[in-house]
């Protein structure tokens, strides 16, 4: 998901939605606002692309000078307009609008242990469980109820609550999902990518630190924490290798350039190989293959062009939709590729269905090698934070070692990034273990804990 803030400005929807355009990568699901005029929130979401749910006349309506946005990844907690956030809560002590990205570890439990106390959920996904917390809270004022409830969160959150006054911006302890905060002349702004600033033209000012608790409100920005004491920072890896924007920024890392220096460090750790043209699968590894090009000295080309009015391949709800989606996606270009060998370098691999439709695709077109170079270690273990990487059993890392699957995708070779290597190219400025990064799903080194009833988010 992506989440959009903006407070002390009279175009709060407008520009809202021009930020959830700059993060719609991020989920196509679903989008929504919610603005605050002092007096009342009033929301615009629905199902679909931001061009479909918002149109001029309903961003007119929704005046205020202040609004939180959130576009909605496909699979966390199923689908539903009841799901499309922000999520908006009346009650006697004032309306809530509450938007989310990550995925909670604990949320079934504070689930049940609401529920038993008479809290009754109106959706399935656990972002409901901050506001019946934060309600529930026997904290006072409402200030200490907020940061009571944040502090019994476990997982990852990138999180924004407006009320008629206020907004709350917070980050987990490990710093999971990205988040920044910015200005666009006396307002401030929140997203949770730089490239929203720069469509919007606000001036980055900094990210929110992992564990942060900020309020703003008409008197200026304070800041607070969730927790006491300084927990390892732990960014998703695979913000770095596939979701997140090449323009964006996090923590002071060029996305672009870190995919680039994967590619160079790829072509490193391949050791020698016998090709005639490299090329990247789009979008995602344009960036890679092009550093990958300079490092060996093997040409870039454009052996791929992408469809770019498909949508992504895991919007796809079904294996057969999906494997049919592929094919709409992507088409080789014959000249480039017919009778060349070529090194096809793409992401990751979740499923093998991807790589192996490409690699056809490929050979279709008359390549006579193809080279497969993956820019992330093998996915060998389930995501919890919020990245849908499927259950254990699809995960094809998980049971298969490379030369299966190697075989599987029919390439003639295939080689992944070392976690050392991913480290390295990300070359993010901390001394926290593994630069400050999450690769659980290639290490199985989760930063948090993992409960007995944590649930993926497509299991919900
Ligand atoms: P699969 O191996 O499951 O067939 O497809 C993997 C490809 O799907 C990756 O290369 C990536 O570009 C794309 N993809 C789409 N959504 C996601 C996601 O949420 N996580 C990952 N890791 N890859 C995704
Ligand atoms: Fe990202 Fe993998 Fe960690 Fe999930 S487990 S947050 S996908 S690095
Ligand atoms: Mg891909």
């Amino acid at each position: 998901c992506g989440v959009f803030g903006i407070w002390g400005h009279q175009e709060s929807a407008q520009l809202s939605y021009y930020g959830l355009h700059a993060l719609q990568h991020r989920g196509q699901e679903g989008a929504g606002i919610v603005v605050t005029d002092g007096e009342t929130l009033r929301p615009v979401k629905g199902e679909g692309l931001v061009n479909d749910v918002f149109n001029e006349e309903k961003l007119r309506a929704a005046t205020g000078h202040a609004a939180i946005a959130h576009v909605r990844y496909p699979t966390a907690g199923g689908g539903g307009i009841e799901n499309v956030q922000p999520l908006l809560f009346r009650s006697s002590t004032g309306t809530l609008a509450i938007a989310h990205n990550g995925n909670l570890v604990n949320a079934n439990h504070l689930k049940q242990n609401l529920e038993r106390s008479g809290s009754i959920f109106n959706s399935t996904s656990d972002t409901e469980v901050v506001i019946h917390l934060i309600k529930k809270s026997s904290h006072s004022p409402f200030r200490a109820k907020v940061k009571n409830a944040l502090s019994l969160l476990k997982g990852a959150f990138s999180l924004l609550i407006l009320t008629k006054d206020m907004m709350i911006v917070a980050r987990d302890r490990n710093g999971l999902r990205p988040l920044a905060l910015g200005r666009l002349g006396d307002a401030w702004v929140v997203a949770s990518e730089t490239c929203a600033f720069d469509l919007i033209g606000a001036e980055f000012v900094r990210d929110v630190q992992p564990g942060e608790l900020l309020y703003i409100t008409k008197n200026g920005l304070e800041v607070d924490s969730i927790i006491e004491e300084q927990h390892p920072r732990a960014m998703c890896a695979m913000e770095y290798v596939y979701f997140a924007r090449p323009d964006s920024n996090i923590d002071g890392v060029n996305v672009h350039m870190a995919r680039k220096r994967m590619g160079r460090e790829l072509a490193r750790e391949c050791g020698s190989i016998e090709a005639d043209v490299v090329t990247g699968v789009p979008d995602s590894s344009l960036s890679s293959a092009i550093g990958f090009a300079e490092e060996s000295g093997i040409p870039y080309e454009l052996g791929l062009i992408k469809n770019r009015y498909v949508g992504r391949t895991f919007i796809q709800p079904t294996q057969e939709l999906r494997e049919r989606g592929v094919k709409m996606k992507l088409s080789p270009v014959v000249q480039v590729v017919k009778g060349k060998r070529v090194v096809m370098v793409d992401d990751s691999i979740v499923r093998g269905t991807t790589s192996r439709r490409i690699v056809r695709m490929l050979k279709e077109a008359g390549a006579a090698e193809v080279h497969v170079m993956i820019t992330s270690p093998p996915m060998t273990n389930p995501c919890f934070y919020g990245i849908d990487t499927s259950t254990p059993e699809q995960l094809i890392a998980a049971s298969h070692n490379v030369e299966e699957i190697r075989e599987a995708i029919e390439a003639d070779t295939l080689t992944f990034l070392t976690p050392e290597g991913m480290v390295r190219a990300t070359a993010r400025p901390f001394n926290d273990a593994d630069g400050g990064l999450c690769m659980a799903c290639f290490t199985g080194k989760y930063p948090t804990e993992i409960y007995s009833d944590t649930v993926l988010p497509h299991e919900k």
